[in-house]
């Protein structure tokens, strides 16, 4: 028998998501981009089917619960948004604003887990008028103080770009908007449809980056490492203030390592136009007993320590409290990474550490 060669592979390029079942409200296709989605979805040969609400999907194939939820962050749904009124989204914006509820990522650690509860699928709106018009709305009751505006509070909308196209409007939107701002965040690295919008410096891109063992363990279905930092290259050089997120931090065996090669390879592989104006938001890990439960049903295998014994108990303002580590460990994390930051990125602005 021949020995078999063992040749290191190429890793594949992450694609874009492609939906494998859609949904979608009779009314969203009396908007332009609810008719180019239609299309989109027809042309692509992707089963469809209508529903009257994008907030009731009742029928949704799958055996168990699990096979559902799978099959939900492969749905896509396609809906006119009603609530106009925006959440709050302290500390990194004043304002959440809408462009989708829900994300084809499995990322195990999170939040939308429990927020979004038994509506995992993918929703986008269509009425992007309504939503800028409300965000005009909000910009003028607070001028001249500026107006951040979050767009990724319960979604990647840089993963749904190619489908809605709703991010370039508000980017544009914004762009012009002398006292509005708009930042997001993302795990996904198809920046192409963005890099030409008109921003005018108004927007912050922001990337999720962590360590090698998180984005391994607990991050399928997004793009890998490389892949956001070559993108995050595209957009310094677009023009766009950049900014990382660490998120979730957490405390594994080797952490040290594991965060010090994190700002390494950040600072070796990012161009000079990334670092002029950069920003760095910490999050230590967080969860919630319901969370927990959720997590431990959909990822049973899941290596994330959830061990309410090794946490420190944070009152919750709305209720249901959460379990970070405990201040020793927190403070631990909070200054080793923060060094590490203004060792490779002295002009860095660190925003914030929760
Ligand atoms: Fe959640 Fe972001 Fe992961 Fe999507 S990419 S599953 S929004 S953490």
């Amino acid at each position: 028998m021949e020995p078999t060669e063992t040749k290191k592979k190429t890793p594949r390029s992450t694609g874009e998501f492609v939906p494998e079942l859609a949904y979608f409200e009779p009314e969203a296709l009396n908007y332009p981009k609810g008719e180019r989605i239609f299309q989109w979805i027809k042309d692509k040969g992707i089963p469809y089917r209508m529903t009257t609400s994008h907030n009731r999907i009742t029928n949704l194939p799958g055996e168990t619960e699990v096979e559902q939820y799978k099959i939900a962050k492969r749905t896509l749904v396609v809906g006119v948004r009603k609530t106009l009124k925006f959440d709050t989204s302290k500390p990194s914006a004043e304002y959440a604003i809408p462009v989708a509820t829900g994300c084809m990522g499995h990322c195990h650690y999170c939040y939308l887990q429990t927020t979004l509860g038994a509506k995992p699928y993918v929703r986008v709106y269509v009425n992007t008028d309504d939503i800028l018009k409300q965000a005009k709305q909000y910009i003028e009751e607070r001028k001249p103080e500026i107006t951040r505006f979050e767009a990724a509070c319960t979604s990647d909308p840089v993963g749904l770009e190619h489908i809605s196209g709703s991010l370039k409007e508000y980017i544009e939107f914004m762009g012009q908007e002398e006292f509005g701002r708009l930042r997001f965040v993302t795990k996904y690295h198809h920046v192409e449809p963005l890099l030409d919008a008109k921003h005018n410096g108004h927007t912050r891109f922001r990337f999720s980056v962590n360590a090698a063992y998180v984005i391994k363990n607990f991050e399928p279905a997004t793009s890998r490492f490389e892949e956001r930092i070559e993108a995050a290259g595209k957009v310094a050089k677009a023009g766009y203030p950049l900014g990382f997120i660490v998120a979730p931090i957490i405390w594994h065996d080797g952490w040290e390592e594991g965060y010090t090669e994190l700002f390494e390879k950040l600072a070796s592989t990012l161009p000079e136009e990334a670092t002029r104006d950069l920003t760095f938001e910490l999050i230590q890990h967080r969860f919630t007993k319901t969370a927990k439960t959720v997590i431990e049903k959909r990822y049973p295998k899941s290596k994330l320590e959830m061990d309410e014994a090794k946490r420190q108990y944070k009152w919750g303002r709305w209720g249901q409290g959460k379990y970070v580590y405990p201040k020793d460990q927190a403070e631990a994390l909070r200054e080793f990474i923060t060094e590490r930051i203004f060792e490779k990125f002295p002009q860095a602005k660190l925003e914030y550490f929760t």
